[in-house]
């Protein structure tokens, strides 16, 4: 086959791959699989520049910077929807339908989705632009940032018109909006208020490497043109869907309004469980000649009305205003209600995000406050209702000083949040900091929880987390709920976390703004934590994807003699504070004689760094299984036959950390 057509063939392949992933949630490859690929066709095109293509789902990951959005003229003008918060609103929309149409009238119910508008122009099958809603007579056009969402068809299949637009939504579904806002905590930034306002934040983004990186999805349900050969609206969405277009499941034909109104009831309970937010049923005329009868209002189609749902909302008494103090020093106001039941909880505890938002809604403790939940996970406190408040209220005065160390608060320039500065002394970031040091995706201790850790740090045994390896059986076993055993898993837990390798080290001691990613960037790039803290300003960032503020944050950090005491005792307790390859290249020739295969992807290695390890000691790198191989070592995605394979011969079957401890 020659290049060209090996090029297509992969496009063609990684372009299905996707759909089934992202459009039909039913994968037929692995993730690593589909990587492997992806690169392959990245190294095709990266040879043969004369074969590249826009729409290669190499572009997927981004990259090209927007400066300034172009603003561009919508070919067909976006309307927006007449709003009725009502049955009554709906039966009388139904009433003037009937009235300016002869004979049966049809209705199709769908989903309204709480995202940000998009209108997709399509010629030829590929995707010419996307331009956000704006005004409804020109929007941003936004083309880059909506190449690398993978629920958008780059190629679409099948008979579709040669030009025409698609109108949907751009949705953060909650899990994926959790999960962003989980990394953001733990580096210690402000989380996103709610995922409608991050899906429309992403879409103007300047950098679409970003924007790639948010698990972002695109609902499509309105195709716009001339000469399309559709009849029906409920048609036009079977057709968006055959063409490659995600489109929402949830959408029927109504014979009558009573149907229509069974819908809206059915999903009123049931969207709970849907993986995006929903604020809505819109309704519509199926037949298209009748949409062109009904025509348009100055904003919107009578042929179309939404139903808006009734938000979760009931009010309650608000307590008390305490304020918590974060492992980064970071102070959060939290209100405490009267309990209150709310969409299926008992709600007791509501976020008020930070000082801004307390003066903004002027929320005073002893205030009737109204809750709302919506994708979040902590309700919020939408407005306070003033007719009840007490004749002898007194405006919320934010407090100035730590409510657990007496600190005075400071609060940096161009940030919201308060902090309390006393980085050595106050007990919750100092607890904070050890809990984080041990938590799974850092040093996993086993046997040792948060809890044990605030008991540890109260009973004045530890005071930062190098002290942990300083501890023994006899201090620990007199604590509460601390008996033989749990305090041996304790011991050996702590001792076994030696072995956790620098990547994650680097994560764990809680360098402001160093998560996973960046952590594992630092670690690769530096090799040890002696070359990262003679790294300047400047050095770290010209490391990829390392900016000021982690920069600054780095170098902060290494310049405090605290934490140079505690990276030195950390040393002597022989914590990894480099890359294990380094350590352990040209070492040996323990392995002399043996026949090692390598599958999957690795931790703390690259695969390539692995297979130099076992060549620097002697062993030798098989490409497939047989008799004669001594150990498999297995990383995350093995491949299933390979594992198969194993199992029969009884081949050895290992992690690259027990390869590491042949090593030594
Ligand atoms: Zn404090």
């Amino acid at each position: 086959m020659d290049i060209q057509q090996h090029i297509l063939k992969l496009r063609d392949e990684l372009n299905q791959h996707n759909y089934n992933y992202y459009v039909l949630d039913q994968p037929t490859i692995s993730d690593y699989d589909f990587d492997i690929k992806l690169k392959e066709l990245q190294v095709l095109e990266d040879q043969h520049p004369e074969f590249a293509d826009e729409h290669s789902p190499t572009k997927r990951v981004g990259g090209t910077i927007t400066k300034n959005f172009e603003t561009v003229a919508h070919e067909h003008r976006m309307y927006s929807l007449d709003n009725s918060y009502s049955k009554e609103d709906v039966l009388d929309w139904e009433a003037r339908v009937r009235k300016a149409i002869d004979g049966d009238v049809q209705f199709v119910c769908e989903l309204k989705y709480d995202g940000a508008s998009i209108s997709l122009t399509y010629e030829n099958g590929t995707l010419l632009k996307a331009v956000t809603r704006g005004d409804g007579v020109q929007g941003d056009d936004v083309t880059a940032n909506i190449r690398t969402i993978r629920s958008v068809p780059l190629r679409l299949k099948g008979d579709y018109p040669s030009k025409f637009d698609i109108r949907g939504e751009i949705v953060l579904p909650f899990e994926g909006f959790n999960k962003m806002n989980e990394e953001r905590i733990e580096i210690g930034e402000e989380p996103y208020r709610n995922p409608r306002n991050t899906a429309s934040g992403s879409l103007k983004l300047q950098d679409s490497a970003e924007v790639a990186k948010r698990p972002l999805e695109c609902l499509l349900y309105n195709i716009v043109g001339n000469n399309l050969n559709i009849n029906t609206q409920f048609e036009s969405l079977e057709k968006a869907r055959a063409w490659g277009f995600k489109v929402p499941k949830a959408a029927i034909v109504a014979n009558s309004i009573d149907e229509v109104f069974e819908f809206i009831d059915y999903w009123n309970i049931h969207r709970h469980n849907l993986p995006y937010e929903t604020d809505g049923v819109v309704v519509k005329i199926n037949d298209l000649h009748q949409q062109d009868e009904l025509g348009y209002t100055a904003k919107s189609p009578r042929w179309a009305v939404a139903y808006k749902f009734k938000a979760e909302q009931v009010s309650t008494r608000l307590n008390e205003i305490t304020y918590q103090v974060g492992r980064t020093g970071a102070i959060t106001p939290v209100a405490n209600l009267e309990p209150v039941e709310l969409a299926g909880t008992t709600v007791k505890r509501a976020s008020l995000h930070n000082a801004d938002q307390i003066a903004r809604l002027d929320i005073r403790e002893g205030d009737e406050v109204f809750v709302e939940k919506g994708g979040e996970i902590i309700p919020k406190i939408i407005a306070v209702d003033f007719s009840k408040r007490p004749a002898d209220s007194q405006p919320t005065e934010y407090i100035k000083n730590c409510p657990e160390c007496g600190t005075a608060l400071v609060r940096n320039e161009g940030e919201v949040l308060h902090y309390c500065p006393n980085y050595n002394g106050c007990q919750p970031q100092i607890i904070g900091r050890i809990q984080h040091f041990i938590s799974r995706k850092a040093m996993d201790i086993e046997g040792l929880g948060g809890e044990t850790v605030a008991l540890l740090v109260k009973e004045g045994l530890i005071h930062d987390y190098s002290d942990l390896y300083m501890l023994t059986k006899d201090q620990v076993i007199g604590l509460e709920r601390m008996a033989e055993k749990s305090s041996d898993n304790l011991i050996n837990g702590i001792e076994a976390s030696k072995q956790i390798p620098f990547e994650r080290v680097l994560y764990a001691i809680g360098i402001r703004y160093v998560g996973e990613t960046v952590a594992k960037k630092l670690a690769n790039h530096y090799k040890s934590i002696d070359n990262l803290q003679q790294a300047t300003l400047i050095d770290l960032v010209t490391v990829d994807e390392i900016g000021m503020r982690i920069a600054e944050s780095v170098v902060d950090f290494f310049n405090s003699e605290q934490n140079q005491t505690i990276i030195n005792r950390l040393r002597s307790f022989d914590v990894q504070l480099e890359i294990c390859a380094e350590k352990l290249a040209n070492q040996t020739n323990k392995l002399e004689g043996q026949a090692f295969v390598v599958s999957g992807v690795f931790e703390s290695v690259s695969r390539d760094e692995l297979k130099k390890l076992i060549e620097d000691n002697g062993g030798r790198v098989a490409s497939s299984i047989s008799s004669k191989t001594n150990y498999v070592i297995a990383g995350d995605n093995m491949g299933p036959s390979k594992r198969t394979k194993a199992e029969q011969l009884q081949i050895p079957i290992i992690s690259e950390y027990d390869f590491m401890s042949l090593l030594k």
